[in-house]
């Protein structure tokens, strides 16, 4: 018997919300985001449950969304920014600059003055050529200093371009003292959907290994930022946020003992991803020719649309079709002229066998790093909307 097309609604969203969020699309012409903002909210939630003494720099680089961000502004949330721009934004959006860190280490000396200008005292780096910088544009500012990791473990690692080695860094410390700064704490990122819950740990022992180093030196370091990694819930299982909170405060506690530090926390996809569905229409189904085994569906919505983490098939999002019946293994591509606008060929997705131009798609987990990276008129297409869903 051919097996019937299968799809665990209830594993992403109730059927009764997802009933209520399908009728505020309505008859929008797709594609488009649908930001479920109490899922953002409660996200929050879970995290500061799980992790209370941590404060948490929301990276507002996941999703940048006015709605959300005054959600986060109103429940006390501090903010990760990474340019001026998003500096203006959140700012703009009432956020208090005692409550936001400059968490980019490239940046542009005038945009470090303007920051400081604004009331930012808070910076990463690391590097001596950004350190001096800080020191010149943002005096007596606290800065902390990012120890490289190798990202494996993540879906989307973020490894080589950011981070020193340890005895890079130390040195760092030394010259940030030197340089009238204040050497605050040490920061690191193991990597986006970091799914490898032990590599926190051996950042973590890095981390312990400095502030040995630099009390000797007589700097007393008080924070670790624990970065980003924390997963959304895409196609492949991870663990559920306690165990990351659990397993992460074992491994403060057999490095620091009662003594721990100050924990900060920088997640983006893990806040913003569960809250997106984004609604696509198929434009096409076709076969290359009759003997082919595997369907061409072309969607409205590609790497260009706001897919680009689709790259090398690293993030697999789950896609729904409401149309039952046998399924069919697909390849799933966008509309634009460019070949490598494909979303997935390797991972076979599956459909109804009956899916047909014109049938809506409903791709979950959209709500970080999506409509911030689609292009601006690509073929001509326009950049993804974004609908805010607030009931
Ligand atoms: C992008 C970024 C984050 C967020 O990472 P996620 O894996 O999405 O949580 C956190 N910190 C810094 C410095 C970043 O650049």
């Amino acid at each position: 018997m051919e097996k019937e097309y299968h799809f665990d609604l209830e594993n992403y969203i109730s059927r009764e919300r997802f009933d209520r969020i399908k009728k505020f699309a309505g008859d929008k012409e797709t594609p488009f985001l649908i930001i479920d903002l109490k899922k953002v909210e409660q996200k929050y939630d879970e995290l500061h449950a799980t992790l209370p003494f941590a404060k948490i720099y929301y990276a507002v680089k996941a999703n940048p969304n006015e709605d959300v961000l005054r959600m986060l502004i109103g429940k006390g949330s501090c903010f990760d920014i990474a340019s001026p721009y998003e500096l203006d934004h959140v700012l703009t959006l009432g956020a208090d600059p005692a409550k936001i860190s400059y968490g980019n280490t490239i940046k542009k000396a005038k945009d470090i003055a303007y920051a400081y200008s604004k009331g930012i005292r808070l910076f990463s780096t690391d590097s001596e050529g950004d350190l001096r910088k800080i020191a010149e544009n943002a005096p007596g500012s606290r800065v902390f200093f990012r120890i490289l990791t190798d990202g494996s473990g993540a879906d989307w690692p973020l490894s080589r371009k950011f981070g020193a080695h340890p005895d890079t860094i130390f040195n760092l410390i030394l010259l940030a003292a030197e340089l009238k700064l204040e050497p605050f704490g040490i920061s690191f990122h193991v990597g986006s959907q970091q799914r490898d819950i032990g590599q926190w740990d051996n950042a973590i022992s890095t981390c312990r290994y400095l502030f040995d180093a630099a009390k000797e030196e007589g700097i007393r370091l008080k924070m670790i930022n624990l970065g980003g990694g924390f997963p959304a819930h895409y196609i492949y299982p991870t663990q559920e946020t306690s165990v990351y909170g659990a397993e992460i405060i074992r491994f403060l506690t057999e490095d620091f003992g009662d003594d721990l530090p100050e924990v900060y926390l920088e997640p983006g996809r893990f806040m913003a991803g569960d809250s997106g569905i984004l609604v696509t229409e198929v434009v096409l189904v076709s076969k290359k020719s009759e003997a082919n085994q595997y369907a061409w569906v072309y969607l409205d919505v590609g790497k260009f649309g706001g897919l680009i983490e689709t790259l090398d098939e690293s993030i697999k999002y789950p896609i729904y079709s409401e149309k039952t019946g046998p399924l069919q293994e697909v390849i799933l591509a966008g509309p634009t002229c460019d070949s490598m606008d494909i979303l997935y060929e390797n991972e076979k997705y599956e459909f109804p066998a009956s899916l047909a131009n014109g049938d809506r798609l409903y791709i979950f987990t959209t709500g970080a790093y999506t409509q911030t990276y689609s292009s601006v008129f690509f073929n001509g297409f326009p950049p993804l909307k974004a609908y805010v869903f607030k009931e």
